[in-house]
């Protein structure tokens, strides 16, 4: 295990001053399987102030009250705990107290799965009470101690369980699995902030679906719109999965990103409330997409998501059912609006739809394949589809005695013509059109 050297610096400065010091949790089980940690977190015997004083000017008290102290080194900051043990918990949230203790074993065993309880030191020495590297060796995933009991005193663990499974294939160990689906309802407790960071790291897991698909009921403690979705059929031969076994099809065929697979798993929340059934006994949706639209962002908005990417995302539900015509006037419409990045994301976001319907219908994929190419093709052209590429601007409209909302009207307006083709993106003629109008 290569421990960078800004953290082997800060371990190296603990032990100097007379403490243990040791990289513990998600860097040590990350570093064994081989891929290379998001942030490096130490533990120390040293209480805070003695870490504090050990750092001088680089230490920074971020968190006390649990013993953290924040390192600042020319690498980033580095994140120092003190040993501890948690105290009694509260309303399955946080402990009312913490103690330090000078026994790394003592605070390997709050840590919540036996995975994330390793530790090891600069000299290479490693500590492993429960079982990790056995656990992430045969990739099980296994509460450390009573998984009752560690659920009820922090519900999130809950759904950490699940994002470790979803991210690293860990296959949850029964008894482990048995007591998150009991305890679920105390993930009803957690601050929503804290519920979308760990549901967020899951989603782009590479076994996303399958974590889905095992525990919707886990899910719908603060999404129940999606639980509505499963099971319910589609009744219509585009469709060979019901409604959440499509979905969940679709999810697992984007990219792993964030927007696509959370745009994948809201896309047809809408269903089961839009269902009719006509005289031939056919199932349809009309109008689904809206009603997905505003149960998405309805959603989104409970969990607290940033208005950008909240946007996005319920922007591309709303066009995922959207037929865009393999023309250049029809995409430069859709670039218009959408903008490169989010046309490439819509464009993945139908290929996923159309491969979670019946294998029939996936010749649709070779549409798709033609509006990829027109896009392509536009792009490369430097086709227009922006107000900063038309070829002429405010000054331009001003000088011609245009003024307030009236410059942007006409601007929107040229956009408007050279995107459908009907003036050429060409200074002169963009003015002709405007003296004449
Ligand atoms: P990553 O950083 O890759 O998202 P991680 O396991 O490092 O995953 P962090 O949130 O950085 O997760 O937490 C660091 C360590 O702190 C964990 O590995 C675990 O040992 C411990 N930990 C974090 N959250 C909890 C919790 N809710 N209950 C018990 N231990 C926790
Ligand atoms: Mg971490």
């Amino acid at each position: 295990m290569e421990i960078p050297e800004n953290v082997q610096a800060v371990l190296k400065t603990l032990e100097a001053a007379g403490h243990e010091a040791w990289c513990v949790g998600g860097c040590v089980r990350d570093a064994l399987l081989g891929q290379s940690p998001g942030d490096w977190d130490v533990t120390t015997s040293a209480l805070p102030e003695e870490t504090l004083a050990a750092f001088g000017s680089h230490g920074v008290p971020t968190g006390l009250k649990h013993g953290t102290v924040t390192v600042k080194t020319p690498r980033g900051p580095v994140e120092v705990t003190t040993f501890r043990i948690d105290g009694a918990y509260r309303d399955h949230r946080r402990p009312e107290s913490v103690a330090f203790t000078r026994s790394l074993d003592e605070d390997l065993a709050r840590r919540d799965f036996t995975v994330n309880a390793m530790a090891r030191n600069l000299r290479g020495e490693f500590r492993d009470p429960f079982g990790g590297r056995e656990d992430l060796h045969r990739g099980i995933l296994r509460c450390v101690g009573d998984p009752d009991r560690r659920f009820q005193e922090d519900a999130l663990r809950i759904l950490r369980g699940l994002r470790f499974a979803a991210a690293l294939d860990l296959e949850i160990e029964p008894g482990t699995a048995a007591a998150l689906r009991r305890n679920r309802e105390g993930l009803a407790d957690v601050a929503a902030e804290r519920i979308q960071t760990e549901f967020f790291k899951l989603l782009p897991g590479k076994h996303a679906a399958e974590v889905l698909r095992g525990y919707p009921e886990v899910f719908g403690v603060f999404w129940p719109e999606l639980l509505p979705m499963v099971g319910f059929g589609q009744r219509n031969r585009h469709h060979c999965y019901d409604v959440w076994e499509h979905t969940l099809h679709a999810l697992a065929a984007v990219p792993e990103d964030l927007v696509l697979r959370c745009t994948m798993l809201l896309h047809d929340v809408g269903k089961p409330d839009s269902f009719t059934v006509d005289e031939a006994g056919v199932g349809h949706f009309y109008g689904h997409p809206a009603v997905s639209r505003e149960l998405a962002d309805r959603m989104l908005r409970r969990l607290k998501c940033g208005t950008e990417f909240r946007e996005t995302v319920v922007r591309l539900v709303e066009w995922h059912d959207k037929d865009i015509p393999r023309t250049d006037k029809s995409i430069r419409r859709a670039l218009r609006i959408l903008g490169e990045r989010d046309l490439r994301r819509l464009i993945l976001v139908k290929r996923a739809d159309n491969f979670g319907q019946a294998p029939a219908y996936w010749d649709r994929q070779k549409e798709l394949d033609k509006a990829e190419e027109i896009l392509d093709r536009l792009l490369a052209e430097d086709a227009c589809f922006s107000l900063k590429q038309l070829a002429v601007n405010g000054r331009d409209l001003l000088a011609l005695g245009l003024s307030g909302p009236a410059v942007g009207a006409a601007l929107e307006e040229l956009l408007g013509k050279v995107v459908d083709g009907t003036l050429p993106n060409e200074r002169e003629a963009l003015l002709e059109y405007l003296r004449g109008a």
